[in-house]
């Protein structure tokens, strides 16, 4: 029996993506799972959903309220892991696609975790920092009974930073009344943090772009790289793909869009956007228009703003040889079939952006030891684990003849599903 998206009464129907999305890209790949297939409802139904109310007190003495969530996907493999979103249009369907894209991304690549995903429902530009760590104290406490080192690690994601996991960390060691450094990663260096945490996603996206480069010879050395979102992840891989050789033509935020053929000087672009919060005003490259921007020629495209991004009229301008997946569900299943038609190959989130929980791993993995690594010994890690991933889904793909996503979901469900089943069902 197929369960859709609305047989899960918690979920608003009108409201269905982006876990739509997953429960399709779910049924896409039951068909190539053999007798596990017989457990794919388990990956439909998320382990735990925690829906939490954030009252503070505003620095203006008003009292607000926010809705806070803790979504532990699937936990079959190990403690849950995901990052923590602070967004204005964060919902809970949003937050159990991402926790169940986390599920998979960590079962592809082979790390010792469930999937979780978790967020507030806040635009964190419009409060002080005073009163974005009473939020994020009372967020971490309201959740402290489902979270732990053992049990679900969040780090961070969009609108949360190093600082976020910081107040976190120190809450969750005030409640249970020891310094739990494991609890969280993505943290400082000074309280447990690990080298090459904070360019870890970026770095991978470069790695699995580079990957797919070699096999379908275009080099990054040469390439024009277009990159929508100029945050963590949009930001560093610019940096690290410019370092490599490539031209970034065309750049997008949630303020501006901007092209320059010659290449912009990253450097530059984030030093604009450390001063002013955005690449409004940056001069280095002149404004485009929204609609042209999706039909830049390059070599490869990155989103790495938000899901949903890559809608089939997108995908239908769109002209570029690779697109590489930097932000967690950019593309839509339907835009996928015109890009699969196109031949415009996609590296699914699931491998693209899967660094960030990788050297997440090897943080958490270093608190336990409380020995730390150096950073050409995280990067030598990382690029090993990443390439391992790489090679073992790109060769499903070939030998079945599937998009590198099928790919990456049979080989992360045939992982997630046969740890099920070895488990059983208790009781
Ligand atoms: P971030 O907040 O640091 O940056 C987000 C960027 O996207 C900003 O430049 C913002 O201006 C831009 N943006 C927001 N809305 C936009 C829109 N509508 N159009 C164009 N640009 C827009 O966030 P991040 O950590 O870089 O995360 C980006 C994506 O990568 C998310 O999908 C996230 O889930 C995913 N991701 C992040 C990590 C990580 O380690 N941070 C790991 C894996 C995946």
């Amino acid at each position: 029996m197929t369960i859709n998206h609305g047989s899960l009464s918690y979920l608003d129907p009108a409201r269905p993506e982006p876990w739509a999305s997953f429960i399709e890209q779910i049924d896409r790949v039951a068909p190539h799972l053999g007798h596990l297939s017989r457990w794919i409802e388990t990956l439909k139904h998320p382990k735990r959903i925690l829906v939490v109310d954030v009252p503070i007190v505003r620095d203006d003495g008003t009292i607000a309220h926010y809705e806070g969530y803790r979504v532990q996907h699937n936990l079959s493999r190990g403690p849950g892991k995901g990052g923590v979103r602070f967004h204005p249009a964060v919902a809970l369907n949003e937050v159990m696609a991402l926790a169940g894209w986390m599920t998979i991304k960590n079962a592809a690549l082979g790390l010792p975790y469930g999937g979780a995903k978790g967020g507030i429902r806040i635009d964190p530009r419009t409060c002080s920092q005073a009163e974005l760590e009473r939020i994020t104290r009372r967020y971490t406490s309201e959740i402290g009974i489902v979270i732990g080192p053992d049990k679900d690690i969040p780090a961070p994601d969009v609108g949360t930073n190093e600082q976020t996991m910081a107040w976190m960390m120190d809450t969750y060691s005030m409640n249970v009344g020891h310094t739990a450094s494991g609890v969280v990663t993505g943290k400082p260096i000074a309280l447990g943090g690990s080298l090459g945490r904070q360019e870890g996603t970026g770095r991978g996206v470069c790695i699995a772009a580079r990957e797919a480069g070699i096999r379908m010879g275009v080099p990054i050395s040469g390439a024009r790289i277009v990159v929508q979102g100029f945050g963590n992840v949009g930001g560093v891989a610019a940096r690290i793909f410019r370092e490599s050789g490539a031209k970034i033509i065309a750049l997008q935020d949630a303020e501006a869009t901007v092209a320059n053929p010659a290449g912009i000087d990253i450097p530059a672009a984030l030093a604009h956007v450390a001063a002013h919060g955005s690449l409004s005003g940056f001069f280095g490259a002149e404004p485009v228009s929204e609609d042209d921007f999706w039909q830049i020629d390059c070599e490869y495209f990155i989103p790495a703003a938000l899901e949903g991004q890559v809608t089939p009229e997108r995908a239908r301008r769109m002209r570029t040889k690779i697109i590489v997946e930097g932000a967690n569900g950019p593309t839509t299943p339907a835009a996928d079939d015109i890009l699969h038609e196109r031949n415009i190959l996609v590296i699914p989130d699931v491998l693209a952006n899967a660094g960030g929980v990788t050297v997440s791993y090897f943080e958490w993995v270093q608190d336990f030891s409380s020995f730390f690594w150096s950073e050409e010994e995280i990067n030598a890690r990382l690029e090993s684990i990443m390439i391992k991933a790489f090679d073992a889904i790109w060769q499903t793909a070939q030998e079945r003849r599937l998009s590198i996503r099928t790919a990456a979901f049979i080989i992360a469900c045939q992982r997630v599903l046969a740890a099920r089943e070895q488990r059983g069902l208790y009781p």
